[in-house]
Order: C-alpha cells, then sequence, then structure tokens
C-alpha cells in the first residue's frame, strides 16, 4: 500500500481522522505513559518523518501520489512543527504525555496546511475509484483535496482540470460581458421586451458556464461534493439548452401565437425531464457517458421540428434568410460535434496519456459549446434585426404578447 493511500485511509477512518498524518495512533492512552519510548505509535511517527525525508530524497518520477502530508521540503517541515512537537518526536527523553494532545493538534493542522500548499499530482490508478472518470488520462489528475480553499487555489496549477475549468471560466466571463452590453442599451435601441427574451439566452449561457467551471474545480473535493456540483453541471447544460430555444421560437413564431406557445411548453417540458434525469444519482457514472451525450443530444436536435416546421410555413430561402437557419444549422453540429468528442473521448482514446493536461476530449467538448453559444447569439441577433426592419405584426396583435 503506498504512503497515499496509506494517508486516505487514515483520514476515512473516525478513530484516527483527529491525528490525520500519525498513523497507527490507535489505542495510544496519554495518561499510562511517562517516557516517550514506552509510548505506543512514536517510532511509528518517527519512522512517518523518516518515510517523508525518503520520499524526497527520492525524486518524483511521475506515477503515484505522495502522501498529501509529505512536506515539499524541510524547511516546510521546520516552519510547521512546533518546537515541542520536534522534540517530543526526536528525542527518546521527554515526557509526551502531557503532550499528547498538543501534539495531535499540531499534527492535524500541520497536515491540513501542507496538504492545501503541497499536493502533487497523482496518476489515474492512485485515484479513489469515485475520481476515476476517464482511464485514457493517465497522470497530472488531482489527489482528493477535501478543503474548497484548496480545490479554488488549484485553479492556478496545471492538472487534467485546469483546461476545462478555463474553458467554461473564460466563456462565462466572456457572457458575462455581452449581456451587460446587451442589457444596458438604451430602451430607443433594445426594447425592454427584446432584452428580456435575450435574457433568458444569456441565463442559460452564464449559468451553465459558471456551473461548469464550479463543477471542475470541486470535482475532486469529496465524493459528495463531486456528485452534488455534476448534478448542477447538468442542469446547467439543460438551462442553456431551454435558454438557446427562447429566442428562436419568439422571433421564428413572432406572429403566430399558438405554435409559439407550444413549442416553448414542449422545450420547458422537455428541460425538466433532462433535470430530472441530471439529479438521478447514478447519471455522473462514466458507463453512462453515452446517455448523457444522448439526452442532451436529443434535447438540442428536438428544435429540429420547429425549425422544418418554419422551413415548410415560410419556404426555405425564407428560413436561411429571415430565421438565421444557417446559424441555426451551424450550432446544431457544433453542439453534436462536441457530444461526439464527449462521448467517444476523441483524442486521447488514440493516444493514452498523450492528452492528459491540454487537447482532451473535455476541453474539446467546452470550446465546441462555447463557439456554439457565440453562433446562437448571432444567430438571434440577425432575427432580432430582421424583426426591426420588419415592424409588428400585421394583423395579429396579440402574438407579440408572449
Ligand atoms: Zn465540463
Amino acid at each position: 500500500m503506498s504512503d497515499y493511500e496509506d494517508a486516505m485511509d487514515i483520514m476515512d477512518d473516525p478513530v484516527n481522522s483527529d491525528v490525520s498524518g500519525v498513523r497507527h495512533r490507535r489505542g495510544w492512552d496519554p495518561d499510562r505513559v511517562s517516557l516517550s519510548s514506552e509510548v505506543p505509535g512514536l517510532n511509528e511517527v518517527k519512522d512517518l518523518l523518516e518515510d517523508d525525508v525518503s520520499v524526497l530524497s527520492e525524486g518524483d518520477d511521475g506515477v503515484g501520489c505522495p502522501l498529501p502530508s509529505t512536506p515539499e521540503d524541510e524547511n516546510l517541515l521546520n516552519c510547521e512543527m512546533t518546537e515541542v512537537l520536534k522534540a517530543g518526536v526526536l528525542s527518546d527523553e521527554i515526557d509526551l504525555g502531557a503532550l499528547a494532545h498538543n501534539a495531535a493538534e499540531q499534527a492535524e493542522e500541520f497536515v491540513r496546511k501542507v496538504w492545501e500548499a503541497s499536493w502533487k499530482v497523482c496518476h489515474f490508478r492512485n485515484l479513489p475509484q469515485w475520481l476515476q472518470d476517464n482511464d485514457f488520462l493517465h497522470a497530472g489528475h488531482r489527489p482528493p483535496l477535501p478543503s474548497f480553499y484548496a480545490c479554488f487555489k488549484s485553479i492556478f496549477r496545471i492538472h487534467t482540470e485546469t483546461g476545462n475549468i478555463w474553458t467554461h471560466l473564460l466563456g462565462c466571463v466572456a457572457f458575462i460581458g455581452v449581456a451587460t452590453y446587451f442589457l444596458t442599451r438604451p430602451s430607443v435601441e433594445i426594447q425592454f421586451q427584446e432584452k428580456l427574451v435575450f435574457t433568458a439566452f444569456f441565463a442559460g449561457v452564464i449559468v451553465c458556464f459558471g456551473m461548469s467551471s464550479a463543477f471542475h474545480t470541486v470535482h475532486c473535493h469529496s465524493e459528495c461534493v463531486g456528485k452534488l456540483f455534476s448534478k448542477l453541471d447538468y442542469c446547467g447544460i439543460a438551462m442553456l439548452i431551454m435558454g438557446s430555444f427562447v429566442p428562436w421560437l419568439y422571433y421564428g413564431f413572432y406572429c403566430q401565437f399558438q405554435p409559439k406557445l407550444i413549442y416553448l411548453s414542449v422545450v420547458i417540458c422537455l428541460g425538466i425531464a433532462s433535470i430530472v434525469v441530471s439529479l438521478w444519482d447514478r447519471f455522473s457514472e462514466p458507463k453512462y457517458r453515452s446517455l448523457r451525450a444522448g439526452v442532451f443530444m436529443g434535447f438540442g436536435l428536438s428544435g429540429v421540428i420547429p425549425a422544418v416546421h418554419y422551413a415548410i410555413s415560410e419556404g426555405w430561402f425564407n428560413a436561411l434568410s429571415q430565421a438565421s437557419l444557417g446559424w441555426l444549422i451551424l450550432m446544431g453540429v457544433l453542439y453534436i460535434m462536441g457530444a461526439m468528442f464527449y462521448a467517444l473521448r476523441v483524442p486521447e482514446r488514440f493516444f493514452p496519456g498523450k492528452c492528459d493536461i491540454w487537447f482532451q476530449s473535455h476541453q474539446i467538448f467546452h470550446v465546441l459549446v462555447i463557439a456554439a453559444a457565440f453562433v446562437h447569439y448571432h444567430g438571434i441577433s440577425e432575427m432580432a434585426m430582421y424583426r426591426m426592419t420588419v415592424g409588428e405584426c400585421a394583423s395579429e396583435n396579440e402574438s407579440s404578447s408572449v
């Protein structure tokens, strides 16, 4: 068993969890001892310190996680360990009985600080099962980091999730900028109702990208936090698809109240259905990767029905020029390509271990989703411009009320 797994066992063990960095403390009764040489566990503590030094000298072969409590260098050890604890551990003279609790607390604090400051990326096979998602990514994984502070600090380090976090974080910031610009235009330029319709789209995009980067940031916190955020991530995708439908249906069926209402209701029902499926506990498991891609692809592709409806009733030429069908098709192609990369895990499938940090399928999927969102924004902007040039509906005044 590696040092890392050993440390994980201790963290999982409620008996030992209060002295996370000190192994095999079970049965240690500080009241019974006066000389440290008689203290069960002391030798193990010394062993641990010696192990740590020897781990440092072995160097990093890029395989396997070091013990999370392993100090990066002796300076760190010196500054984190108090003189009392060092004296207690390194000499056989001192009475540890009176210092036992203090030492345990110091050790726990020490482990926590070192953990946050100096974890190292590890190999896929050293991850706990709940973090093992894509076995084509070999090295560079974050170990479990049971601290939100450590998770958020990891945004600025290089590991398998760095690209995933930053792609959607930057996408989120970009769309916050676009939304702020759009929604602060004077009402003579863009009317309130227009702004409301675009807000549905902006909200979907921003929530989706925000949830996604949050998920990739805290995924390694713990099994329960990882599961919760993966559900929020999937809910974000459903909201992105729902939000994308709203402006397209609004402008596409601007003067046809009934089809607009029916399609919007169907989209909301499908969105709620995919959120419900996303909340299923086992939905995030690796074996359901294709199901996940299928659910969201099916939801997105349901947009083909109103698009064909529009093209048949208005003519294909009008559909291309007025309803920006070309942009809609490009958006669909980008989403489908993204979902295929995601489900098939290309290119890392063909180059296992070569796409650990950059150019893995999930990053490509993220980038394609951002591109699709921008294409959609362009498409619905064109539709809004067209509506402005054509003016309100001729006879059906009721239609503009939704
Ligand atoms: Zn993602």
